[in-house]
């Protein structure tokens, strides 16, 4: 590295403090999904603070309606947002790159496994806790500084540079989809989210959907004659198990060894409402990633097909048929090649601050990257900091990974752009 770039790298050691403070202020904000709005205010005032201009980026579910990418959701979008700044370009010779970064977060439940308030942040011994420390708001304020550092270091970038926080990654990526309809691209795009300093170079397809089904109410005096609903999502269940081994009968190139990525999740079940009654409603709520190269209404095809051919084997679900709705996530996977001159770049920037490349990461889960991969222009990967616990209790996100995701971007900026002196 030269002169140059060390005192661009001093200039991210020098913001360290304030980006983790960043970090811990965004962490404060329970942002579970509809409750955005102050952890959106959070990163709209800070952008404003560093000299940039935020923009509001609205989810009009009906303009967004008719794009291939959106998902039909159960919620509405009112008071609602993203939030982009773009910093114009110093110069006309560079290439332009986004950061993109997701600020809801999964709810923190079951409380009783946190040693301490989820929405408290704390740092202790390297490492910042809470709800969305690691997924993904430790990453946002990186994107953030590594691009303010630039400026601190007093360069100008010879390309415009545009920072993406947006809501709905944990769900339906609807947010991300937002601004790449409204027409905020680059050639490069990079999302911090907490898989370490690897260039992810696919990732599964993930697709949610509700199944619910009745039976027949009685007391327990006469069980027999009753029909049990909850019992009844058994056979279903098991024919999702037998879909999800066939998904995963073939290896995919896109995950090398890995013989399981197309995970079942069974994340939601209810059904009943007392215990001496056999309950007359049951609903499950799940998640089934499939592989690259499938596009989401074969997935729900096939989803829909083995539902109806397990019920149809059931007396009592032949004549009363489950009902199965798509919501939510309905993201198809992708593979890119892991030679791109974006992913190049960064792997050098790596082996530049770290002494050696960057590893490669095949994802078993969905990101916001598939609105870039699949409707945007640029070439765009993962890199992040490193966390442990995400979507799960004492979620922490290591400190000097956070440092060194932003001296990376900032490396990044500095190569990719062009940096005016
Ligand atoms: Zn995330």
């Amino acid at each position: 590295m030269n002169s140059t770039e060390q005192k661009l790298l001093q200039a991210v050691d020098n913001l360290a403090e304030d980006m983790i403070a960043f970090s811990a202020r965004l962490v404060a904000e329970p942002s579970t999904l509809g409750n955005e709005a102050s952890a959106l205010q959070v990163m709209e005032d800070e952008l404003t603070r560093l000299g940039w201009s935020p923009q509001r980026v609205e989810i009009d579910p009906q303009a967004l309606a008719a794009h291939p990418g959106f998902a039909p959701v159960p919620w509405d979008y009112e008071g609602r947002h993203n939030v982009v700044a773009v910093r114009p370009a110093d110069g006309e010779s560079g290439k332009s790159a986004l950061f993109n970064g997701h600020l809801d977060v999964v709810s923190p439940e079951p409380l009783g496994r946190w040693d301490r308030d989820p929405y408290e942040p704390l740092i202790k011994d390297g490492w910042l806790y809470g709800r969305g420390a690691g997924d993904m708001k430790a990453g946002v304020a990186a994107m953030t500084y590594a691009l303010k550092a630039v400026e601190a270091a007093g360069f100008g970038l010879a390309a415009p540079v545009t920072i993406e926080a947006v809501i709905e990654e944990e769900c339906s990526g609807n947010g991300a989809l937002a601004c790449r309809a409204a027409g905020f691209d680059a050639e490069a795009v990079l999302i911090p989210e907490p898989f370490g300093p690897t260039i992810l170079t696919s990732q599964v397809g993930v697709c949610w959907f509700k199944v619910s089904l009745g039976g027949v109410p009685k007391h327990v005096l006469e069980t027999h004659s009753g029909v049990n609903a909850i019992e009844k999502c058994y056979v279903l269940i098991a024919a999702l198990r037998e879909l999800e081994a066939e998904l995963n009968a073939q290896p995919h190139p896109a995950f090398g060894i890995n013989p399981h990525p197309a995970n079942f999740n069974l994340g939601i079940i209810s059904g009943g409402d007392w215990p001496s009654t056999v309950p007359a409603m049951a609903e499950f709520h799940c998640r089934q990633g499939f592989m690259p190269g499938t596009e989401f209404s074969e997935i729900e095809a096939r989803i829909e097909g083995t539902i109806a051919r397990a019920a149809a084997a059931d007396p009592w679900l032949a004549d009363n048929p489950p009902v199965v709705e798509f919501y939510g996530f309905r993201s198809q996977g992708h593979q890119v090649p892991p030679d791109l001159p974006a992913f190049a770049l960064l792997s050098q920037c790596q082996q530049d601050l770290a002494g050696e490349p960057a590893g490669i990461f095949e994802s078993t889960a969905t990101t916001d990257l598939r609105s870039f991969v699949h409707y945007g222009r640029g070439q765009a990967t993962c890199f992040g900091p490193v966390a442990e616990s995400i979507h799960a209790e004492n979620e922490r996100v290591n400190i000097d990974s956070v440092i060194h995701t932003a001296r990376a971007y900032a490396l990044f900026l500095a190569r990719w752009c062009g940096l005016l002196e």
